[in-house]
């Protein structure tokens, strides 16, 4: 007779990437096979590894119908209240595995797989990612688990995609279907098709997701605002597709449709939420109030009451030249109703105000959603906090910095309409996913109840001096560094030393998020070995990546200038293998996927006050990467959930900041003070980097020197010397993942699932349910796969 398991091995079986029990597998082999003979014809001696992908992807989609079926039924049965997060963009990444991990399927399609005679991670690099978005504020959008399909909340999305990217879309099987999403009225609009399909969130029921246009196409990339017409005709086409889809569901539900012959909307807001993602659906606020006005006969007041209490809104940035500024002249032409409601909408407003603070016009002024100065032109974050019930801020800096700063007159009207939600990243995505080998040493400690509560990280405190736990951890990191290292070599033909301390920023390229300093940093280190050669280095390998947007000559040149020191520093045989500089091309999420996990030390080195949050600073903590940032975003509550003294923090505060805007930045006084940084902005000047074009970086330099709005070279030294202290400390492979360890224990908060559940709860006016782990989990509506 066996002995009986222990706990450890139980928990061993029961893998966090679900059972692979012999009748799973052998399902799936056959369904498998199904596939590639009934949907692709094809057999085993002419598939390709594309048809493999296909037939697979086909084999997990069969897992969602199900479920997506039931959830249709369960909604149209309980008629839940709604919740619409419209934003122009969704981040969303490869599908495929995604689907895997939420289903629990993926230890037993591996297994298939394998008894397959193939190689999945091979078949999971076809799928291309569903690439609709720039940075954080898409991918938050993106994260399936963001807008869950919790029975309790019936979330659903409508996006607008580019035309671009649509014959990825049609053809992918993870992803949605096409049909037809517009009834009436958008002459301009043309929409020619429609997404319905299902989509898998980490409770497994299902996701629908609604409107797709290929005419009216993304410009992507967008990071300033650009008042071009195109994106104004999307942002309409988006919010109009949505409200007639919103009303019209409205008006079909038993509230609805009480009177037969005119509707009733006083329970519009308690059966529906919309949330706007950013200002770029700020039109549905003027559009809601169009058709309850003047197609549903509703007066102003009522029909306002209504917008109000449904609309909400999050601000993503407080950078002025982000925030959409629409000239009248626009709209005038495009949405000349829409501009009549706004300036309806204004007056009134502005008589609220006047009443309040009479003669102070200079507030009406601040507070006017019409700017006068220049052309004139509507400003969209003004529209939505007077048309929205609740503003949030996405980290709790960033929040406070829009009550005191940027919206304060409205805050001092409404405060109680203020909120502030801290962004979240998925741990399916983002840790049980990209990282199985570092969610199965977490789970032999402490279960696998984190997955679906990430607070639950915070029993591996007790394991912080655990010295196996500390070896598992130092081990899975080292694995993941090779892993990266092999990958760069293959894909990019750069051999890297994979014992040095991989420093990584990635994320868009832009100037607040100080790209610069980082190349600072590494040009000092280089010159610091280049005179004293035989002086002992921690070996570092600097990865940056990231997009420029097209118009934005300075971000360009920065990606320019890390291929230029790479350039130089690589080839140079002094250095050797002890600095190396890489710029990660095509940065995207699946290349995040790779990258976070073999980190060392996360870059997050914004100016102080700038960055609303961050979630890439998320995800490397969660990976158990150390993190050298300012108080700045999200940086500051990971501080303070980890304590302090387990970042690397350095250099000013908000409140230095605002003291040096106060009294001037002098970017000179630096150069002439610190003769490191001379040295350096000297070899930039003089084409050390670029001898063959030694004006290359005229104008960064001159921007540096003179015109530089985010303060390089104010928190140069500081960085400088921080990031000496990440030296000494990785000298210790110890001590350094002791911290890492109290970094992962600590990183619960940063959960989607805190953040979601916030949203429902104190903006939405919904309790979400909670959900467990899909192989045990038995969650109404849910079933074991
Ligand atoms: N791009 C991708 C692919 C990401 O996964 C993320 C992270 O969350 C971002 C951009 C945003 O990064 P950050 O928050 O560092 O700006």
């Amino acid at each position: 007779m066996s002995l009986p398991l222990s706990d450890y091995e139980k928990r061993k079986q029961i893998s966090v990437r679900g059972l692979a029990g012999v009748e799973n597998v052998s399902d799936l082999k056959k369904n498998f096979n199904r596939h590639l003979h009934f949907t692709l014809v094809k057999d085993r001696n002419v598939a390709t590894p594309r048809d493999y992908y296909f037939a697979l992807a086909h084999t997990v989609r069969d897992h969602l119908v199900g479920r997506w079926i039931r959830t249709q039924q369960y909604y149209y049965e309980k008629d839940p209240k709604r919740i619409y997060y419209l934003s122009l963009e969704f981040y969303m990444g490869r599908t495929l595995q995604n689907t895997m991990v939420n289903l629990g399927l993926q230890n037993a399609c591996d297994e298939a797989t394998y008894q397959l005679g193939l190689d999945m991670e091979e078949l999971q690099e076809i799928e291309e990612d569903a690439g609709l978005g720039n940075g954080g504020l898409g991918r938050l959008a993106g994260s399936q688990d963001f807008w869950v399909s919790s029975p309790a909340l019936g979330g659903e999305g409508v996006v607008v995609v580019r035309a671009g990217s649509l014959d990825s879309w049609v053809t992918f099987p993870g992803l949605p279907l096409l049909s037809l999403c517009c009834e009436q009225g958008l002459e301009r609009a043309h929409a020619a098709s429609e997404a319905t399909g299902p989509f898998c969130g980490w409770d497994c029921t299902g996701l629908e997701w609604v409107g797709e246009c290929p005419i009216l196409t993304c410009p992507s990339f967008l990071q300033f605002f650009e008042g071009k017409e195109l994106r104004l005709k999307q942002e309409y086409f988006t919010v109009a597709a949505t409200l007639q889809d919103i009303i019209r569901r409205f008006k079909s539900s038993k509230f609805g449709s009480r009177d037969p012959v005119r509707t009733s909307f006083d329970a519009f807001p308690d059966k529906v939420a919309i949330q706007l993602n950013d200002t770029h659906p700020s039109l549905a606020i003027p559009e809601l109030m169009r058709v309850l006005v003047d197609i549903e006969k509703l007066d102003w007041d009522k029909a306002w009451d209504i917008t109000v209490r449904t609309c909400a809104y999050t601000n993503h940035t407080v950078l002025p030249e982000a925030l959409e500024r629409w000239p009248v002249h626009l709209l005038e032409t495009l949405l000349p109703r829409h501009l009549e409601i706004i300036y309806e909408i204004n007056q009134r407003f502005l008589d609220v105000i006047n009443a309040m603070f009479p003669g102070d016009f200079d507030r009406l002024r601040r507070m006017s959603l019409v700017e006068e100065s220049g052309i004139k032109r509507i400003n969209m974050a003004h529209l939505c906090i007077v048309g929205s019930h609740a503003i949030n801020g996405v980290a709790r800096i960033h929040s406070d910095i829009i009550k005191k700063s940027v919206f304060k007159d409205f805050y001092e009207l409404e405060p109680q309409k203020f909120q502030n939600k801290t962004n979240g990243i998925t741990p399916r995505r983002w840790l049980v996913l990209c990282n199985p080998g570092l969610a199965e040493v977490i789970a032999e400690r402490i279960g696998d109840e984190y997955i679906s509560d990430l607070d639950h990280l915070k029993k591996l405190l007790a394991y912080v001096d655990d010295e196996g736990f500390i070896r598992d951890v130092a081990k899975i990191k080292q694995e993941n560094k090779l892993k990266f290292a092999a990958y760069l070599e293959k894909e990019y033909k750069v051999k890297i030393n994979p014992n040095s301390l991989f420093d990584v920023q990635v994320k868009r390229i832009h100037e607040y998020k100080r790209q610069l300093l980082n190349c600072l940093h590494v040009i000092t280190l280089y010159n610091r070995i280049k005179k004293d050669p035989n002086q002992h280095f921690v070996p570092r390998t600097v990865m940056i990546g990231g997009k420029a947007a097209p118009g934005y000559h300075i971000a360009k040149m920065i990606i320019k200038l890390v291929t230029a020191i790479g350039d130089v520093i690589n080839n140079d045989p002094i250095i050797g293998d002890r600095l190396k500089m890489i710029f990660l091309e095509n940065y995207r999420v699946s290349l995040a996927e790779k990258v976070i996990p073999a980190a060392d030390l996360s870059e997050q080195i914004s100016t102080a006050g700038t960055e609303a949050s961050g979630t890439g600073n998320m995800k490397f903590m969660l990976n158990g990467a150390l993190t050298i940032g300012t108080m700045d975003g999200a940086n500051v509550e990971m501080a303070e959930e980890a304590g302090e003294e387990n970042l690397f923090i350095f250099g000013m505060r908000v409140e230095d900041v605002e003291e040096m805007d106060r009294k001037g930045y002098c970017a000179k006084d630096y150069y002439d003070r610190i003769p490191e940084l001379r040295q350096v902005i000297d070899q930039l000047s003089s084409g050390f980097f670029s001898p063959k074009q030694p004006q290359l970086f005229k104008d960064i330099v001159n921007m540096l020197m003179n015109n530089d709005r985010f303060k390089v070279f104010a928190d140069y030294e500081a960085y400088i010397k921080c990031q000496e202290n990440v030296s000494a400390l990785y000298k210790n492979t110890k001590e350094w993942t002791k911290k890492v360890i109290k970094n992962i224990a600590t990183s619960g908060k940063f959960s989607s699932d805190r953040t979601i559940a916030q949203y429902a709860r104190e903006i939405w006016g919904v309790e979400l349910k909670s959900h467990g782990h899909p192989s045990t989990n038995k969650a109404e509506g849910v079933t074991v796969p």
